[in-house]
């Protein structure tokens, strides 16, 4: 080990208990719910064999009345609910790690509909769902006395199932003692409302009631947003954060600290650097004698390295990181730092789970495949017999296939047209607030380069004569799917009069195509292109109209949670914005449009270039050659079916296994079935 991170190896008592060393895979959504224990279980088995010497158990609901329906979170409601979750300590510790539980009781966050018990909190307020019409009551001493027993109780049951050390949760405004300590959701007149001690009376005593419980046995985590950025306010306006910390200083075994909302303490890399939080949660170490832990989407030990020594934290967490690379404290114990699969901050983890997903991540394609499909992040299966394969096409999915083939021990060689390998991730990081989408062609390239059976041809594109004259056996097609310039996007299936001819497409403003001043994007693809190239535009010192037919611009980024910052990055470039503007045509110097809801005209919008950012269309013209000439092959990533990058990586480690024999012929994988009572 480089003794510049032995640091990070050192272990740490937490209370009665002691962490190995000083990586924490963090409590984050995984898109498994109490439904689907085992895949669940091979996540967080694969994080503690990683070298993760804290893997945590994300939040789950310590009673009926905690209703997060419909989300993919956990449960511990009853001693029904033991057996699974000692299954995954049992996994966890099979590797050394502890094991950690983030207990809660959502509040106001809860839906009050699935289980049929309202919704409930400090005040009669609506449920922190503004799209859903249901309500909280207000809890009476009853329910407040019955709250604490159910924290107990639940404390008893992660005691039962071996965890090492328990959370009380304070967080991302999903706790009730979140709720009763904001005087935004807080209209209590009794003992437990008004002033901060008051609001703070439920936090101290599940506190100090879930530390009679623990015993010796398990260390007592409070998990806290010190700082809110976005949300109400009310506790970073009265500074409260740390007036919180202040008051229960040393109650807790651990202070796990962060910031809120989840959308900020989740930022992207387009807005939040490496080491974000730092600036808002380094106060706390000087508050607290106990352990300090905090996440800002690490991937470089250097950083890490540098928190521990600066005294900000003592613990490095991470959620994003330890979902793109496993292994990540492994690799830095063996001094293979060039091998992290560095996390490129693109939320597609997140923006899966809002929908209900499995866990699904643009670096680590065997994400959630642990258990079901038997992936494992950093073996494959070595190949019977050593074949050549030629792969056309250096974007994300010939590469990630190219990787996998090439550990499994197959000649490859990948032939790009390009000068430069990477595909779409070389072109599009060079897009003002992408940068980091670059990862995901360094990382598969360094490997790749590092493999004496591989071969990398950049500059070289080849036909089907090319193709067939190589004789390799096995090709795969990873040629990648252009941008439509005809206006056909996600919305309207067909072209729009004006376009095709006149306007550019994001392929066109990537090769360098000559722009106006006054530029119009018509973005019916409604993800990251369009307004990454009106910030990128604006920034060049264009004049930026960005027009979307849907009533709010980017609706993909509501769930990657960047949507509000960036609209407010449009306006602060000064980027115009026209939502609900259904494109009707183009004219040569300006876009007719309509509204997206009544159809009623709207004057046009004047621009001399056109930016059309719709959809891709494969071209098949090669596949149809080799078909021709009699020669077998695979389509792979987006020439097979165009996506976002995640899709891309996916597909080409799929194909890759698939081609390997290891994958099931009737593509039936692993389930989780539920029980039938007949
Ligand atoms: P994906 O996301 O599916 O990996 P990309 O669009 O990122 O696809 O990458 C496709 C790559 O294939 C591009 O870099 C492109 O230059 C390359 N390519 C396309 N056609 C050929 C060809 N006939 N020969 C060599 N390279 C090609
Ligand atoms: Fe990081 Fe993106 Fe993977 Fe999430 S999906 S872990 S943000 S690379």
């Amino acid at each position: 080990m480089d003794p510049r991170y032995s640091i990070l190896f050192e272990p740490l008592k937490i209370g009665p208990v002691t962490a190995p060393n000083r990586f924490v895979s963090m409590p984050h959504a995984i898109g498994h719910s109490y439904l689907m224990p085992n895949g669940a279980i091979g996540i967080r088995e694969t994080r503690a064999e990683g070298g993760w010497g804290i893997v945590a158990m994300h939040l789950s609901e310590i009673d009926p009345t905690s209703d997060l329906a419909g989300l993919p979170y956990e449960r511990l409601w009853d001693e029904g609910d033991v057996a699974a979750h000692a299954r995954s300590v049992e996994r966890i510790h099979s590797h050394g790690a502890l094991a950690s539980i983030e207990l809660a009781h959502t509040g106001i966050r809860s839906r009050g509909i699935s289980t049929g018990y309202p919704a409930m909190g400090p005040s009669v307020v609506p449920i922190l769902k503004p799209d859903m019409p249901f309500m909280a009551k207000a809890m009476d001493k009853e329910d407040i006395r019955n709250l604490r027993q159910m924290y107990r109780a639940a404390t008893r049951r992660a005691k039962a199932a071996g965890y090492d050390i328990v959370y009380v949760y304070a967080s991302h405004e999903a706790s009730i003692l979140w709720h009763f300590l904001s005087p935004a959701y807080n209209f209590r007149t009794d003992e437990y409302g008004g002033s901060f001690e008051n609001r703070l009376r439920l936090f101290r005593e599940v506190l100090e009631e879930t530390k009679d419980e623990a015993g010796d046995d398990m260390a007592v985590a409070v998990r806290f947003a010190v700082h809110e950025l976005s949300g109400p306010k009310r506790i970073l306006n009265s500074g409260e954060g740390r007036d919180v910390v202040e008051a229960l200083a040393d109650l807790p075994d651990l202070w796990d600290v962060n910031v809120s909302s989840w959308s900020r303490d989740s930022g992207t890399a387009r807005y939040d650097a490496e080491g974000f939080q730092e600036e808002f949660t380094s106060f706390v170490k000087q508050v607290t004698g106990k352990p300090v832990l905090g996440v800002g989407r690490f991937t470089s030990p250097d950083a890490m390295v540098s928190q521990i020594r600066r005294g900000v934290l003592d613990l490095i967490g991470a959620a994003r990181p330890s979902i793109a690379d496993p292994f990540l404290p492994a690799k830095i114990r063996e001094g293979r730092i060039e091998d992290i699969r560095e996390c490129i901050g693109c939320n597609i983890c997140v923006a899966v789970e809002t929908i209900g997903v499995e866990l699904r991540c643009t670096q680590n394609p065997t994400i959630s495949e642990e258990w079901r499909r038997g992936w494992h992040p950093e073996k494959i299966p070595a190949a019977g017999n050593a074949k050549t394969v030629l792969i056309v096409g250096s974007g994300p999915a010939g590469l990630e296939a190219a990787l996998v083939l090439a550990k499994a021990g197959h000649e490859v060689t990948v032939a790009e047209r390009a000068e430069e390998m990477g595909g779409r991730s070389a072109r599009e990081a060079r897009i003002k607030g992408l940068a980091s989408w670059g990862r995901v062609k360094d990382y598969r390239l360094y490997q790749l380069q590092q493999m004496p059976n591989v071969n990398l041809y950049p500059g070289s594109e080849l036909d089907a004569d090319g193709i067939a004259e190589f004789g390799a056996d096995h090709v795969l097609l990873a040629t990648g799917a252009p941008w439509r310039g005809d206006g056909a996007g996600r919305t309207r299936l067909t072209p729009i009069p004006g376009f095709a001819g006149a306007a550019l497409t994001p392929d066109d403003v990537m090769d360098g195509a000559a722009i106006a001043h006054s530029v119009v994007i018509y973005d019916d693809d409604h993800y990251y292109m369009a307004n990454a190239l009106a910030a990128d535009l604006a920034a060049r010192g264009h004049a930026v109209h960005l027009v979307t037919p849907m009533p709010s611009l980017s609706a993909w980024m509501g769930h990657t949670l960047e949507q509000p910052r960036m609209v407010a990055e449009m306006k602060a470039a000064g980027v115009r914005m026209y939502p609900n503007s259904v494109a009707t045509g183009w004219s040569g110097e300006g876009l007719a449009v309509s509204r997206g809801d009544t159809g009623e005209a709207l004057p046009a919008i004047a621009g001399a270039t056109l930016v059309a950012v719709g959809t891709r269309l494969p071209d098949t013209r090669l596949g149809e050659a080799l078909t021709a000439q009699g020669l077998p092959y695979r389509t792979i990533g987006d020439a097979e079916c165009p996506g976002i990058i995640q899709g891309a990586v996916y597909s080409g480690h799929r194909h890759a296994r698939e081609l390997l024999g290891t994958e099931p012929d009737d593509r039936v994988f692993k389930r989780e079935r539920p029980t039938l009572f007949l």
